[in-house]
């Protein structure tokens, strides 16, 4: 399925790459935008608290992450083409499911060990206060970020990719299953079935009021798939899962 998605970026110059790098990026920003306003408009919806006023200056932001992701897909496609970062063409579903788990579970450690050092190393904690410039959370939340942020996140993708051959399919899924979950993160509606607001304190899954609670208290809930390691390093919100 990937195969002749690979074969084009193979044979392809740096400016069809940029090109395809801000159709994907500006596709998954535009999903993601999407997504936030129909599920924000779901019947069944609990409004969290009131919604993030939507600044000029956070449209910009969110455009420039869209830019710095792109940068990353570049680099992330001549690593890939220098044979730095190793792709299997085709795998099978069993694999693929694997490698989303796997991929998820590495960057969902990766991911609280980043996201506590912004929170608490003083250099650090400049770039990430951009974001919780957000009190409570918008539909550009996901993608007000500090450039630096926005790139130490895909470079340490590309540190996992280059660790650990995955495949196209596989990093792919990956990416929707990040951009899906980053937006539910975001909203400041409860969506999810009330059962599955148990498993954030069971330390299974992050949910919109999980992520909703590190905006309102900084302090706490620093897990973005999981809050595995919020259980373990003791930094869950009382208030998680009630
Ligand atoms: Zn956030
Ligand atoms: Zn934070």
């Amino acid at each position: 399925m990937m195969k002749p998605i690979l074969e084009t970026f193979e044979h392809a110059g740096i400016l069809e790459i940029t090109v395809y790098g801000l159709i994907i990026n500006f596709g998954i920003y535009f999903c993601s935008l999407g997504l936030y306003s129909a599920l924000n408009h779901f019947p069944w919806k609990q409004r969290l608290g009131d919604q993030q006023p939507i600044l000029q200056s956070d449209l910009i932001l969110s455009i420039i992450t869209v830019f710095c992701n792109t940068a990353v897909f570049i680099l992330g496609v001549y690593l890939w083409k220098y044979g730095f970062i190793k792709l299997d063409k085709d795998s099978g579903f069993i694999q693929v499911a694997v490698e989303v788990l796997l991929l998820t579970l590495i960057m969902d450690l990766l991911m609280y060990v980043f996201h506590r050092s912004v929170h608490f190393l003083r250099h650090f904690k400049q770039i990430h206060e951009r974001h919780h410039e957000h009190e409570s959370t918008n539909l550009l939340s996901l993608f007000v970020l500090h450039p630096i942020e926005s790139i130490g996140f895909g470079l340490m993708m590309l540190g996992v990719l280059l660790v650990f051959p995955f495949s196209a399919i596989g990093i792919s899924l990956y990416l929707v299953l990040n951009s899906l979950w980053g937006t539910i993160g975001h909203l400041n509606h409860s969506v999810l079935p009330r059962s599955w607001l148990k498993l954030a304190k069971k330390g299974y899954l992050c949910t919109s009021e999980f992520h909703y609670l590190h905006h309102q208290n900084p302090g706490y809930n620093f897990g973005f798939y999981t809050s595995i390691w919020d259980l373990i390093f003791k930094t869950i919100h009382p208030s998680s899962g009630k």
